[in-house]
């Protein structure tokens, strides 16, 4: 079983993600959507939250598990018997970032290999944070996000 994790704030869960999801899917057996959390970044969603509307947003597509971590990404895919990280690309400014944290994990367990997709053209510009500033000012994000995350962002800025 070639089973991968992809790790990541997904504060919250976009179009960008899911499509990064579905391609690996198509090559291991299993991959598992990892929220990490980190204790240090200021989230919008909670875990519990992004969990949640994760698994709503997968629901018809099968061998694709989601989960969350306050550990160690790496002890985390030991636990579970993952041998690869996928990550996404957008741009140059990416992977200046990934190349960092592919190099650390290494450090941390020489077996890991991590395995990029590079986004789709039309999801180059897409990230959670551009999302959650079009949500602030109104703009209709239901062409970038699921509909359980654009409710959720809706409301969210309604209580602010
Ligand atoms: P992190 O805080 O770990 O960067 P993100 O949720 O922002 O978490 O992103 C998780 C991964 O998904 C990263 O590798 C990021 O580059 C990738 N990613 C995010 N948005 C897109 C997108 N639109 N297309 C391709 N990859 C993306």
């Amino acid at each position: 079983m070639k089973i991968a994790v992809y790790p990541g704030s997904f504060d919250p869960f976009t179009y960008g993600h899911l499509d990064i999801a579905m391609r690996a899917k198509k090559i291991f057996d299993e991959v598992i959507i990892l929220v990490a959390s980190n204790s240090k970044k200021h989230s919008f969603f909670t875990v519990e939250e992004r969990v949640g509307m994760i698994k709503e947003s997968l629901a018809e597509y099968c061998g694709i598990y989601v989960d969350s971590t306050s550990s160690l990404v790496v002890d985390y895919m030991k636990e579970h018997a993952a041998s690869y990280i996928i990550r996404g690309l957008r741009n140059s400014v990416d992977f200046e970032y990934e190349y960092t944290l592919e190099n650390s994990n290494l450090f941390l367990d020489e077996k890991i290999e991590t395995v990029y997709f590079t986004s789709r053209k039309e999801n180059m510009f897409l990230s959670s944070s551009i999302v959650k500033e079009y949500k602030a000012y109104g703009i209709d994000c239901l062409s970038l996000v699921p509909e359980v995350v654009d409710k959720a962002l809706g409301e969210k800025f309604i209580k602010k």
